[in-house]
């Protein structure tokens, strides 16, 4: 078998299409849909991430600012600005870049979001509101892995999903929308023994560890769908996933690679939340023709 690639990039085009339609729709109401965005610290990875998010909004026609604030910012200044982005009616979505430096507690920081301006779906009462399954601003990640399976016509019901990776920004919320879809979920972590079996049974297997080619070929069931979540940067700087595509394309039936699979679905969806909270704010209703909210 030759594993059909899942296009990511275009989807996401696809994505980035329809959100400037929602834009368009907002501002036309009278709305300008807002991102602010807050890095802390100088990380050059967290800078370029911000820039790139930034960048999605202006093309799809939302306001962005980016906030940068200096790497020793107590952490009662950061919950002040953030509570000023809460009361400020521009600002429709927030976003803190994670990790934070220092002694800065990422979860107080986060629960100081606005839970209706927390559009990377962090917040307690949007992860509470997936675990019991009603929708809500959901991690932007598992989200567009979501979406992409839906837009590949790729059914979750009644099928075997493993997840590998129980972060709480991408395998534990990807694990939660599987099941909440139908899926019977399996997760595997660091401490899963034997691994194989496990990922061996998978018709879909969603990849999220951060280790280069870890998932090969001996690890797939035929036929399965293969979901690479992993950024990884090799010695010569190129970047890989977690799923060695070479050895796995053989095996899988469809296979969402890296680079093109998963990561730019994230951004589009960010800003596709971004919308959602500012439709919502503007209590205006998402187009009826949108397929991605
Ligand atoms: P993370 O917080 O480091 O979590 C990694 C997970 O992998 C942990 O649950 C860990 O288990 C598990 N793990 C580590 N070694 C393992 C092993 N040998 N076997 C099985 N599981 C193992 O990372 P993350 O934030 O979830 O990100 C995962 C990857 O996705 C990274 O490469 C990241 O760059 C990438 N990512 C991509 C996007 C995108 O837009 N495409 C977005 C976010 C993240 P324990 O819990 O037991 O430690």
């Amino acid at each position: 078998m030759t594993a059909t690639l899942i296009d990511g990039k275009a989807i996401a085009a696809e994505l980035a299409s329809e959100n400037a339609l929602r834009a368009a729709r907002l501002r036309d109401a009278g709305t300008v849909p807002g991102l602010a965005v807050v890095i802390v610290g100088e990380d050059p990875a967290s800078r370029i991430y911000v820039r790139h998010k930034a960048l999605a909004c202006e093309k799809a026609g939302l306001a962005s600012w980016v906030h940068a604030l200096p790497a020793d910012t107590p952490q009662e200044r950061l919950i002040g600005f953030l509570h000023a982005l809460n009361a400020d009616a521009a600002v429709h979505g927030i976003l803190v870049q994670l990790p934070l430096p220092g002694a800065l507690d990422a979860r107080a920081v986060i629960g100081a979001i606005d839970p209706a301006k927390d559009v990377d779906g962090f917040h307690y009462r949007n992860v509470g509101a997936l675990f019991v399954g009603e929708p809500a601003l959901c991690a932007c990640t598992p989200w567009g892995v979501m979406k992409m399976l839906e837009h590949e016509g790729i059914g979750v019901e009644g099928k075997h999903a493993v997840v590998v990776g129980r972060s709480t920004i991408v395998g534990k919320p990807m694990a939660l929308l599987l099941l909440n879809a139908g899926a019977t979920v399996t997760v595997c972590h660091s401490k899963t023994t034997d691994l194989p079996s496990l990922t061996r049974q998978a018709d879909i297997l969603v990849a999220a560890v951060g280790r280069a080619r870890m998932i090969t070929g001996d690890m797939v069931k035929p036929g399965a769908v293969v979901i690479d979540v992993g950024i990884n940067r090799l010695q010569d700087g190129k970047l890989c996933g977690d799923v060695d595509q070479e050895s796995v394309a053989k095996v899988a039936a469809r296979l969402s690679p890296v680079p093109g699979g998963v990561g730019p679905m994230t951004i589009a969806v960010l800003v596709a939340n971004t919308l959602r909270a500012a439709e919502k704010a503007a209590g205006i209703a998402a187009p009826r023709e949108t397929r991605f909210a």
